[in-house]
């Protein structure tokens, strides 16, 4: 039998619409029927390799089934078929069909991440070696189109954000969505008798049910490119929230921001991540909502967001496999090295370490597969700057559990935004650079400041985190407050006088200076040294160097008592190049030379290294004297933690873990959360304000917002008042409004 002649649209996971789709267009328009393909690849479905997460948890894997039957239903309407392979891998699959059909050409989006291209290679040697047509790849996930970049930033790339943010406002254009292919012209979708169909539940994929949708979420996801559409028309158009109260994921850290608050994010990213939604589709529509009711800072600010997601992308393209590496994009580690797993990860990955904003995200990622983009920064500083352990093992953990998933996004804001704060790297977190490493200095300050700013009132917290609900703001945000015991002022290392932070408004500047001294403390910061659990077990950290992890003796640095300066192995042995052989130089830096560690001089109770010792009695003692009195006299800081009891846990909030770290706060952090009352209160006001200039209440007649204000609840009632039951896995609230047309 001649072998049916067919164009072929191979859907991945990142293009699951028929709205601005270029491989759809150019099949439909090649004049050949159409076989569009989807492959559920089982690499998917395999564990993650260090942790053994699974790679795709079930929540995501249900989003893409909601997906794929959404896709599935609008070809058929238009009488097209979706033919879904799986249980074998893509290659094989295009083997397979290769045999059945003459395919004459194969459409399909272009991928960036170095095992989705190694997959694409495949299919293109089976595609050759069957003597089959092309394999056309198109730019369908980006806001830019890439053959718009100027040829010198495909080349390099641009130097950081504010470099892509240049060149997308000023050397090149957005293109306009494509129009919609009449699928319903094209003759019959082509049915290929080997395709399975869907599989009934994520639980044919390996994996266990999908948790049912928790109602405490501000929008109950449900897969596919209608409730996209739905909710995109739902936070522009109907309720006005795209100019009233998008804050935007990237732009928290600004007076009077929360990204915490009702519809301050758009939640858009599992849909644009799945390619539910066409980034120049959404960018299409704001343009029309800015011409149709009004440009404000809010609709600037997600130009911003989706300029932030291009320069994601195509920095991640050039960086290739370095956003997956533990050296990460800037080839560094920390001082001292990763630390592995040692009983840590598992209380960050489930929102059990004592610090409630930081438990609060991570137990709202945990249930509803996604969380606020600064609850993920925090969440990612904790673990690579305070707990100092792997960040590709959180990275693993996101990958999992994140609903909105994609490879390049993840890998690369941890290994962009969140790694370099532990390792120093651009010149933007150079002051991040810790010189000490974790679990020898003070840390959490950040985690703790962050709660301040971004939830005043410990709403969000208490929301997540049900043990503190019966706490005041205050204290849901730092329940340490309320045990009876009194922080103490933190010692500052070296001798540098104390610098006084920025004023209390001025919030960036702020977090700066409490990176900078924050290590070392100071009296403006208040330490609970007891209120701490396990506090033997956790402290004091491996010695560096010890640690396990691929980087870590390459990144470490020691004294070298010849000099008293600091050099890693690498550094000593150019040092000592021509003076001794090599292995005589590995043997001196591993016995002689000193580890970085940090130790309480009883003599002021200030923290000191050992250089810093050495410099402050540089006159008096020579500097074995100083190593000696270093060693037997001065205490080790962590010590201190672990010589005092246990945390006295009177008045602690019952069933809440006690932190994994002494929790190091401001003194003045009511100062910061009643600055930040403030701001949100003033943003309120304008929003009102803004409100009635764009015209009536704004909502559209339709219930809006999370929690609290137009709560999940009466989103439920809506629903139901629609037809929609309430009992359906994963909200269809946004499946039926989708507007006609797109
Ligand atoms: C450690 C870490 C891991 C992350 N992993 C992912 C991921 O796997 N997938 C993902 O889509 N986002 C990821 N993000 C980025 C960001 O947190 C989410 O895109 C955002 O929270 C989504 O919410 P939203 O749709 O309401 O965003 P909005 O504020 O409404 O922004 C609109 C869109 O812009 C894009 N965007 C905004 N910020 C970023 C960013 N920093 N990187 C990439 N795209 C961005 C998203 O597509 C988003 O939907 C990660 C951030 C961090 C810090």
């Amino acid at each position: 039998m001649p072998r049916e002649k067919v164009s072929v649209v191979w859907f991945k996971a990142t293009d699951l619409r028929t709205h601005d789709h270029e491989p759809l267009s150019l099949a439909h328009a090649a004049g050949l029927p159409v076989l569009h393909l989807f492959v559920l690849d089982p690499r998917w479905f395999k564990r993650t390799p260090l942790a053994g997460f699974p790679r795709t948890g079930p929540r995501r894997a249900l989003f893409q089934l909601e997906a794929l039957a959404d896709l599935s239903k609008r070809l058929e309407a238009a009488g097209q078929k979706l033919c879904v392979r799986h249980g074998i891998s893509t290659a094989r699959a295009f083997e397979e069909l290769c045999d059945d059909f003459d395919v004459a050409a194969c459409y399909t989006s272009r991928e960036i991440c170095p095992e989705e291209l190694r997959v694409e290679q495949k299919v293109q040697e089976v595609l050759q070696a069957k003597h089959a047509g092309e394999l056309q790849l198109c730019w369908t996930y980006e806001l830019h189109h890439y053959d718009d970049l100027p040829a010198d930033v495909r080349k390099k790339g641009a130097s950081g954000f504010s470099g892509y943010r240049r060149c997308f406002s000023e050397r090149c254009q957005v293109r306009d969505p494509l129009p919609r292919v009449d699928l319903a012209k094209s003759a019959p979708g082509i049915h290929w008798p080997r395709a399975e169909g869907l599989p009934s539940s994520v639980v044919d994929l390996g994996l266990s049910e999908a948790p049912e949708p928790d109602d405490r979420a501000e929008v109950l996801w449900a897969g596919g490119e209608t409730a996209a559409l739905a909710r995109l028309d739902e936070y522009f158009f109907a309720t006005n929230a795209i100019a009233l109260q998008f804050v935007g994921a990237t732009n928290f850290p600004h007076d009077g921001h929360s990204s915490t608050a009702a519809n301050s994010q758009s939640k858009l990213s599992p849909w644009l991540a799945h390619g539910c939604l066409s980034a120049r589709y959404l960018y299409a529509e704001l343009k029309r909502y800015e011409r149709e009711r009004r440009h404000t800072d809010s609709t600037a600010r997600m130009v911003h967001e989706l300029y932030f997601r291009d320069f994601v992308r195509f920095s991640a393209l050039l960086k290739g496999s370095k956003i997956f590496k533990l050296e990460g994009i800037y080839g560094r580690h920390p001082v001292g090295g990763w630390l592995q797993e040692d009983g840590l990860l598992a209380p960050w990955c489930h929102g059990q370490t004592g610090f409630p904003f930081l438990d609060a995200s991570m137990r709202e990622l945990e249930a509803t597969g996604s969380c606020c983009h600064a609850g993920r920064e925090v969440a990612a500083w904790f673990l690579v700057c305070d707990l100092g352990i792997d960040w590709r093992l959180g990275a693993e953990w996101f990958e999992s559990t994140l609903i909105d998933y994609e490879p390049a996004a993840n890998w690369f804001n941890w290994s962009f935004t969140c790694v370099p704060r532990a390792t120093g790297g651009n010149s933007i977190q150079e002051e991040a650079k810790p010189l000490r490493p974790p679990r020898t200095r003070l840390q959490t300050l950040e985690a703790i400041y962050w709660a301040a700013q971004q939830d005043p009132d410990g709403e969000y917290i208490k929301r997540w985190v049900p043990e503190l609900r019966s706490l005041d703001g205050t204290l849901a945000r730092e329940p340490w407050r309320v045990t009876s015991e009194e922080p103490e002022s933190a010692p500052r290392v070296g001798s540098a006088p104390e610098e006084w932070p920025p004023a209390v408004s001025r919030e960036r500047e702020r977090i700066g200076w409490a990176r900078r001294n924050f290590p070392a403390g100071g009296s403006q910061v208040a330490v609970w040294w007891g209120c701490m659990r396990d506090a033997g077990k956790i402290a004091p950290r491996p010695e560096a160097g010890k640690a396990e992890g691929a980087g870590a003796s390459a990144a470490e640095r020691r004294l070298d008592p010849d000099d008293g300066k600091e050099y890693s192995l690498e550094g000593l042995k150019k040092k000592y190049k021509g003076q001794y052989k090599l292995e005589e130089i590995r043997l001196y830096w591993q016995d002689t030379c000193e580890p970085l560690e940090v130790r309480t001089d009883p003599e002021d109770g200030k923290a000191y290294t050992l250089a810093e010792l050495h410099a402050k009695y540089r006159k008096q003692y020579t500097w074995q004297e100083v190593a000696k009195y270093f060693k037997s006299s001065c205490v080790r800081l962590q010590e201190r933690a672990s010589t005092i009891p246990r945390a006295q846990a009177t008045g602690w909030p019952e069933g809440y873990p006690l932190p994994l770290l002494p929790p190091a706060s401001f003194f003045c952090i009511e100062e910061i959360a009643e600055h930040s009352r403030r701001g949100q209160a003033r943003k309120a006001a304008k929003a009102a304000r803004l409100r009635l200039e764009i015209g009536g209440d704004g909502s559209g007649g339709r219930s809006i917002g999370p929690y609290g204000t137009g709560s999940s609840k009466s989103e439920h009632v809506a629903s139901e008042e629609r037809g929609i039951p309430k009992s359906q896995k994963g909200p269809r609230r946004w499946a039926k409004t989708a507007p006609q047309g797109t």
